[in-house]
């Protein structure tokens, strides 16, 4: 192995393979995005995304063994291994829309694998690191074998990111574990999984390699999510019977938390769940269900997203309840916008990440508050943008979206 290249240069893409490349300092490591300005980013001193402690990583492998490029189709027709880490975000129309996961990044993704000029001998190794919907890797390897050229043989492999934003560079140098699906029955599936099992024993414990099929690594990703926002949605169901019985939900969540059967993580009562996966992957997970005919499953996913846009409405309500039920020309000010600690988006036009903190503030403008909002790492122009109109305008759509499905 001597040449990785991961297509899309965003929050996974890029502090993965910083981090793969400082560990394979023997591995040629090429990120590359159709994002002329990420790329930039990448190559600048104010990376797009903050994280602790990848400034430094980047800086120890950058011009060295990593490369951050636009040029797409060489690089992805050099390597003998494609990550392909593009966008998946919920279908903002067509069928499914609200719910689906939107494939178009995905598919443009292989298209650009099968079709870039290389070697017709060689045998490369796709490892799809975006989370996906159960069985796409399936359909990676019929667009593969479609559009491949001459004799090229493609291994198709599920590697999904586990990291959370805000630890991400501690949580892959030292991941709880590393999870690989490839078709293990097969000779040369088998020689993929170990040719990427062999990447990260360089620096994981074997133990935490762990191998399973392709649609079980998928829905592995989905599920992991899935049960985290459950958790929090559960104790936040909570927090609002304990507000109307006089109980205090940290201590129930503490006494709760305390039985090694349930554990204490995401079991603090807040505002709602935020930030770019968890909703997604809760619905992509019930739009599963309700595909393969599960149709209670599949409710029950989505009441989990129903309750943490009841808890974000329902914390605007305390708000105005508070005040003699009007905020109308009042200051209401709010400390923290970024949608959890130690993540914000650092580049110029980016998202905030569907933070909570912009829901409420929507609410309150709604309500004629004067919202004064500090944030020491996301910018005015982004809190503006969050909070206008147009974006109350939209994420109401989206709302009422999520509690028609979930109805
Ligand atoms: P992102 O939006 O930050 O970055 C994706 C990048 O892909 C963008 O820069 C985009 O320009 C690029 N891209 C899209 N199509 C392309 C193409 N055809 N060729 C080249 N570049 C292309 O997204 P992200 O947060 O890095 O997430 C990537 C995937 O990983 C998603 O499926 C996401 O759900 C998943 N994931 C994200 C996190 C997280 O914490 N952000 C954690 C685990 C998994």
């Amino acid at each position: 192995m001597v040449k990785i290249c991961c297509i899309g240069a965003g929050y996974v893409g890029g502090p993965s393979m910083a981090v793969m490349a400082l560990k394979c300092p023997d591995i040629e490591v090429a990120v590359v995005d159709v994002s002329r300005s990420r790329i930039d980013a990448w190559n600048s001193d104010r990376l797009p995304v903050l994280e602790p402690g990848l400034d430094a990583v980047v800086r120890a492998c950058r011009g060295r063994n990593l490369t951050f490029s636009a040029d797409v189709e060489r690089h992805v027709g050099d390597a003998d291994m494609v990550f392909v880490s593009v966008n998946t975000p919920t279908k903002a129309r067509g069928v499914g829309a609200g719910e689906a996961a939107d494939l178009a990044y995905w598919e443009s993704a292989a298209r650009v694998v099968a079709d870039a000029p290389r070697r017709s001998d060689k045998v490369v190794i796709v490892v799809e690191k975006s989370t996906v919907p159960v069985k796409t890797a399936e359909a990676m390897e019929r667009i593969l074998l479609a559009r491949s050229n001459g004799g090229v043989a493609f291994q198709v492999l599920s590697n999904p990111e586990f990291f959370a934003e805000g630890t991400a560079v501690r949580d892959l140098l030292h991941p709880d574990r590393v999870l690989i699906g490839g078709r293990e029955d097969t000779g040369a599936g088998r020689d993929a999984v170990l040719a990427l099992r062999d990447v990260y024993a360089r620096w994981v414990p074997g133990d935490r390699i762990v191998t399973a099929s392709l649609p079980s690594a998928e829905l592995a990703r989905l599920a992991a999510n899935a049960f985290l926002a459950q958790r929090v949605s559960s104790v936040n169901s909570l927090s609002a019977l304990c507000e109307a019985t006089g109980a205090d939900v940290s201590d129930v969540a503490r006494a709760v938390g305390s039985d090694p059967r349930v554990g204490d993580g995401f079991l603090r009562a807040g505002v709602g769940f935020g930030g770019a996966s968890l909703r997604r992957d809760v619905l992509t997970l019930a739009y599963a269900c309700e595909r393969h005919g599960l149709a209670e499953p599949a409710a029950y996913w989505r009441e989990v997203v129903a309750v943490n846009e009841f808890q974000k409405s329902r914390f605007v309500r305390r708000v105005v309840a508070s005040m003699f039920g009007t905020v109308a020309g009042k200051t209401v000010a709010v400390l923290g916008f970024a949608f959890k600690k130690g993540a914000a988006a650092a580049a110029a036009g980016e998202t905030n990440r569907d933070s909570p903190a912009a829901d409420v503030c929507r609410g309150l403008v709604g309500d004629r508050a004067r919202v004064a909002v500090y944030d020491p790492v996301v910018g005015e122009k982004q809190i503006r943008r969050d909070t206008s109109p147009a974006a109350r305008a939209a994420k109401t759509t989206q709302r009422q979206q999520a509690v028609r499905v979930a109805r």
